[in-house]
């Protein structure tokens, strides 16, 4: 599933080919994907030059003249850049086609979104998103995070997972950040000490900071994999001994959601 890594990696690889660019025609196979009517959708997008592409949590952004294009991947979304006479594959259900490429959005779940929006709606539509700060965001203090979690006596990780505190931290970054921190994933967040939520705040930056390095965990524009998952300290190892410690990493259900730790490292609570 593309987190935020996956979504900025993205990001960062379609602003070098797109920025500047003009599209010129779309053509939408499946209704459903886009939020508005289609051939408004079509309509208001074909000629527009695509200035910037930007993120904010795990949407992704493409600032055009008078509208933002806002995409989420959802469970399998992505982009391809390919030529301009590339077969469409047949979970491509939007391409936008460039004077000399194409990209093609492929989703085979079919849970993605797309939503074409006036630009003075932007501030509105993530507002009403409720999404906490990035991770990169100067005002992600411990400070902050004190006074977010003091009113939640529930576990750290699931409050890593919702995306009101800081945003775009998913399944694999939540546990990789708690291994890193040295936090167990059952800690209660209103317990956490400052110095503790401070450790939570920089790992999140060294771990993302990581992947972004290794490209995520998942396909790019290139239809390249990102490699983050051979670098993995602690997700996905249930079994397996701790990188650190040689104590085997154990896996739980928290919040629904699979959860790997190392009962030593992470013993404190
Ligand atoms: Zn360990």
């Amino acid at each position: 599933m593309p987190e935020l890594v996956e979504v900025e990696t993205t990001r960062r690889d379609l602003s070098k080919v797109i920025e500047g660019r003009i599209i010129n025609k779309v053509s939408v196979y499946l209704d459903k994907i886009v939020y508005n009517k289609k051939n408004e959708f079509i309509k208001t997008i074909e000629g527009q030059k695509v200035n910037s592409v930007k993120r904010r949590g795990k949407w992704l952004l493409f600032e055009l003249d008078n509208n933002y294009l806002i995409i989420h991947f959802r469970m399998e979304g992505r982009f391809y850049y390919l030529t301009l006479d590339a077969p469409k594959d047949k979970h491509d259900y939007v391409i936008f086609y460039f004077d000399d490429f194409s990209l093609h959005y492929n989703d085979p779940r079919l849970f993605g979104k797309m939503e074409v929006i006036e630009k003075n709606n932007i501030q509105k539509f993530f507002n009403d998103k409720k999404l906490g700060l990035e991770y990169d965001d100067p005002n992600l203090t411990k400070e902050y995070l004190k006074d977010k979690f003091k009113t939640h006596h529930t576990d750290i990780k699931k409050m890593l997972l919702d995306q009101s505190f800081i945003t775009g931290i998913g399944n694999i970054y939540a546990d990789e950040i708690l291994f890193a921190s040295k936090i167990n994933p059952r800690a209660y967040a209103d317990k956490l000490s400052k110095n503790k939520l401070n450790n939570i705040i920089e790992n999140t930056k060294l771990v993302f900071e990581k992947s972004l390095k290794y490209k995520g965990t998942y396909p790019n524009i290139d239809g390249k994999r990102g490699t983050f998952e051979n670098h993995l300290m602690v997700h996905k190892r249930q079994g397996l001994p701790c990188y650190l410690c040689g104590s085997i990493i154990r896996k739980e259900k928290i919040g629904g959601r699979g959860t790997y730790y190392c009962p030593l490292c992470q013993k404190n609570k």
